[in-house]
């Protein structure tokens, strides 16, 4: 056993390598990054393979003198910092010294450099274990790094390679990650010939947003920007309407450089709260500045994960500047958007949500003219098939919602026939409404009721979400949520990894009440999914994208998986604000705030309630 043994270099250098370059997209990455430390006014990626065959990296930035060029492929050889200060004051995207030593030793790469106010340039070839010395060539002011068989030596990771398109699409993420920061430096990408981008330098965010995203998407954003201080906030952001099935198109960054973090897309996810359909996603560009030395970027071996000093204050900014822009841009909230007779049908997912709105509507009036409202509020008696259809009526349930999955056929029925409806009433007594008690809703979205001590207000999203968030917490640690087989199931399209991931978690996808086939190549099936959420018309298929986008975003506990899981359920089958509630919704949403009494804050934090007591009222109206 006790036989420890330095390993060899080019060992070293390939574990590293197994750190850093996990697959072309980041060899990509450090390439154009060094490219954007030494200066580059313009950088042209060319790809070949997926990257596999081919990656090359062509800047007019700095160039390497000789000396420079014959360190640049020694592990720990940097140019960017000399002491520990320097490493808590990071102003470069690099600073490792190790990316091309890696990069090196996995492939055959060649460096052509010249500084551009000399006349010879020089060139590096590196291979494997074995690095040459450098040699005078002609070459163009700046520098081109190009690598040749990436992985030629490590055969388990060229297996992980997938297929060239694949990999490009990574490497074209990779390269719009690295061009939206930075406007005023010229990019294009080619894979196989074709050019996929050509950016030209323009100084303005905006318009490299257009270049890269198209004028539709551009013409949907709003400038967001914060007040002055040590946190400084701008960026822009999507209109609510224009929401995306996803949550690709948010893009964070941290002086300059792309980072994803918890704290950011909550402050994102808060601000359009209530603005914005629970199923999509608001699109985003935002950039944040910030005192390096508030910041350490050397938590993560790729940089894409930071931990801020102070990170209340940049939440705190951030939601801040987006609030303000929300607000001034007078966006009447999802009312607007979701209401049937303003908002012509957009798209798939909006015909959906009208079609839903309309049946409730029309149901919803019915019941008012037929019989007493509150007759909507039991369950159905459990013969009812669970498959029926998910026009409920309801949409906020007296009882837990897993029961009601045929609550509107049944009561729809109990409605027509009276006897049916006195007898149903006998069996299921409705929860107590406390008397005295009257409540409007108001702007679709608030229900202000008269208490004892004053005047309260609640945010009806707000409140129903955390009512349904601890209905479904109970459920759960009672067994399981209950599920439907879906009679039609809906199909997703997944890549490979994200095949895996949803193999590896496929107990927790069970204990939720979801169950994921394979379906054919690069897609799987969703074969059963909570009644609670297909009752509320939620899409099973983008429910599961926004979870394989969450998890794919890096390692999380079981925990927060199981909170963020439990919170997007909530989100979606809580009604909206903008839905508008008959009597006996509202009175029922009432009477279970006064049952889940942590009432006060939804599961995000924000508060379901304000309340205006008596006193309050008589100090504002001097009357005391
Ligand atoms: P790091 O970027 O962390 O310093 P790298 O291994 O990526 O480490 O690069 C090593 C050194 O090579 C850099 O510090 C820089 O001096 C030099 N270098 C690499 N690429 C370029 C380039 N495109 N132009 C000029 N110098 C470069
Ligand atoms: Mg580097």
């Amino acid at each position: 056993m006790a036989n420890i043994r330095k390993l060899p270099p080019e060992l070293v250098n390939q574990i590293a390598a197994g750190e850093v370059i996990a697959r072309p997209a980041s060899v990509v990455k450090e390439l154009v990054e060094n490219a954007l430390d030494a200066g580059a006014g313009r950088v042209d990626v060319v790809i070949e393979d997926g990257g596999a065959k081919l990656i090359s990296v062509t800047d007019d930035g700095a160039g390497m003198a000789a000396d420079d060029l014959s360190l640049a492929f020694t592990p720990h050889a940097t140019s960017k910092i000399t002491t520990t200060d320097d490493l808590f004051n990071i102003d470069t995207l690099g600073f490792r010294g190790e990316a091309l030593a890696s990069i090196g030793s996995i492939s055959h790469a060649h460096i052509r450099t010249r500084k551009p106010d000399e006349t010879g340039g020089y060139e590096i070839t590196s291979s494997g274990d074995t690095t040459e010395q450098p040699r005078p060539c002609a070459a163009a002011g700046g520098t081109t790094v190009t690598i040749r068989d990436l992985f030629f030596n490590t055969p388990a990771r060229r297996k992980f390679m997938r297929k060239a398109n694949t990999e490009f699409g990574h490497i074209s993420e990779q390269v719009t990650r690295l061009a939206l920061p930075q406007s005023q430096v010229a990019f294009s990408l080619s894979h196989n010939g074709r050019t996929k981008f050509d950016l030209p330098a323009v100084n303005s965010t905006a318009v490299r947003v257009k270049d890269l995203f198209g004028s539709s998407m551009a013409e949907t954003l709003l400038p967001i920007s914060s007040r002055p201080g040590p946190v400084q906030v701008n960026g822009l952001i999507g209109q609510p309407s224009a929401g995306r099935g996803s949550g690709k198109w948010q893009y964070f960054f941290l002086n300059g450089r792309f980072i994803r973090d918890r704290i950011l897309t909550h402050a994102l996810r808060e601000a359009y709260r209530g603005l914005i359909d629970s199923n999509r996603w608001p699109v985003a560009f935002v950039f944040i500045e910030l005192d390096p030395a508030e910041v350490d970027v050397n938590v993560h071996p790729t940089k894409v994960e930071v931990r801020f000093r102070d990170s209340q204050a940049v939440h705190g900014q951030l939601l801040a500047a987006l609030r303000e822009t929300l607000n001034k841009s007078a966006l009447t909230p999802a009312a607007q958007i979701e209401s049937p007779s303003q908002f012509a049908p957009a798209s798939e997912d909006h015909g959906q949500t009208q079609r839903r709105e309309s049946l409730t509507e029309a149901l919803a009036d019915f019941f008012k003219s037929a019989a007493p409202a509150q007759s909507k509020l039991h369950f159905p008696p459990p013969s009812i098939p669970a498959a029926a259809p998910a026009a409920a009526g309801e949409k906020i349930y007296a009882g837990e919602p897993v029961e009601t999955i045929a609550a509107a056929p049944a009561s729809y029925s109990s409605q027509a026939v009276a006897p049916a409806q006195q007898a149903q009433t006998a069996v299921e007594p409705a929860p107590q409404i406390p008397t005295g008690r009257s409540a409007v809703q108001m702007h679709n979205s608030y229900i202000v009721s008269a208490e004892d001590e004053g005047i309260m207000i609640v945010d009806q999203h707000a409140l129903h979400e955390r009512i349904i968030y601890n209905q479904l917490a109970q459920r759960l640690t009672a067994g399981g949520l209950a599920s439907q087989r879906l009679l039609i199931p809906e199909t997703v399209t997944v890549s490979e990894i994200e095949s895996d991931t949803i193999a590896e978690n496929e107990a927790f996808f069970t204990r939720m009440g979801i169950e994921v086939a394979p379906f054919g190549p690069q897609t799987v099936a969703i074969q059963r999914f909570p009644s609670l959420l297909t009752n509320r018309g939620v899409s099973a298929g983008e429910f599961l994208r926004e979870m394989l986008d969450e998890l794919s975003q890096g390692p999380i506990s079981p925990e927060i998986m199981l909170e963020k899981t439990l919170s997007v359920m909530a989100c979606k089958a809580a009604v909206k604000a903008g839905e508008k509630l008959t009597q006996a919704e509202i009175d029922n949403l009432l009477a279970q705030r006064d049952q889940v009494e942590k009432g006060s804050a939804c599961p995000h934090g924000r508060p379901t309630t304000l309340m205006l007591t008596l006193k309050d009222l008589e100090k504002q109206f001097k009357r005391t």
